[in-house]
């Protein structure tokens, strides 16, 4: 495996793969690998012949007095777990070399960018989506992909394609969890072993209020209190926000509709920990509902 460092290398390895033919995938993270990220790679690796993994702790998709300078980095352990992957470069540029001196742009997609996380962080999906537009252009991918455990990113990072004109498919791969439920997360290694355990709540409140969808509850509201009552049995837990919206909209009408995907969110902070999670789920006509 190769790793690049300036964005000048990385653009002529690109283009130098595109001239011979080959369908280049990307795989953007902030590092410090997991299963989730792993399978990504490997994901990657099936729908390309070159796989570009970028590993950039990017400051401006982080609030103030967010985690930026405590996040995890280990870039020789990355390095050898992405390679063991299937990936053929590491793009990890330094902070200079993506926002050097002078550095003035910055991209804002409206909209979907505005509640749930985007509320909570603000400024978070500026930086996402300028960083990913970056990586694009660094990288020159046909295909990119991310992480189902990012949900609104996923949905941020659509939009952004569309309403930019990158000819880039987007793939979304499922959410990898701990044997428990928990979600991975780069950021599970702040937990205190105690926190890890209480941690696995937000699992089973997004699994309440999926049974709910699949026994024919309908109404938002319902589905919302259930996430929060399960939530609520941890007290240690201080949560953001526990929510259902229409999947590719984030729109969140009183009541769904048959054959309509929900996504089920939360958010919520243990300790000085912030952990996220999401799932989907289809409404199911009166006559599939389980009981
Ligand atoms: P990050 O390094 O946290 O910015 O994540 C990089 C990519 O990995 C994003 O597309 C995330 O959605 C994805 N990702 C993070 N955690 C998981 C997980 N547990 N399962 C699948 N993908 C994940």
């Amino acid at each position: 495996m190769e790793l690049i460092v300036t964005v000048h290398q990385m653009q002529q390895y690109a283009e130098q793969q595109r001239c011979a033919g080959r369908r280049i995938a990307v795989v953007p993270t902030m590092g410090y690998f997991h299963e989730g990220h792993l399978s990504l790679i490997r994901r990657a690796r099936q729908l390309a012949d070159t796989v570009i993994t970028t590993l950039f702790v990017n400051p401006t998709q982080f609030a103030p007095g967010e985690d930026y300078q405590r996040y995890p980095r280990d870039l020789e352990r990355d390095s050898q777990l992405a390679e063991r992957s299937g990936c053929d470069v590491l793009f990890a540029p330094s902070l200079d070399e993506v926002y050097p001196q002078g550095y003035a742009t910055t991209i804002t997609v409206h909209g979907i960018t505005e509640k749930f996380e985007g509320a909570f962080r603000p400024g978070h999906f500026q930086g996402v989506a300028t960083i990913v537009a970056k990586l694009f252009l660094a990288t020159k991918p046909h295909v990119a992909v991310f992480g189902q455990k990012d949900w609104q990113q996923t949905l941020v990072v659509r939009q952004l394609v569309r309403d930019l004109n990158f000819a880039i498919e987007i793939v979304v791969a499922p959410t990898v969890r701990e044997p428990d439920g928990l979600a991975m997360s780069s950021r599970n290694v702040y937990l205190s072993p105690g926190e890890r355990q209480k941690a696995t709540v937000l699992y089973r409140a997004l699994q309440r209020a999926h049974c709910l969808v699949k026994q024919g509850e309908r109404r938002r509201l319902v589905l919302v209190h259930a996430m929060e009552a399960e939530l609520r049995q941890v007290p240690e837990l201080s949560i953001d926000y526990a929510a259902a919206a229409e999947a590719m909209t984030l729109e969140e009408p009183e009541e769904f509709t048959a054959g309509q995907t929900v996504v089920l969110l939360v958010a919520a902070r243990i300790g000085a920990t912030r952990l996220i999670d999401n799932d989907l789920v289809q409404v199911p006509s009166s006559e599939d509902a389980c009981a």
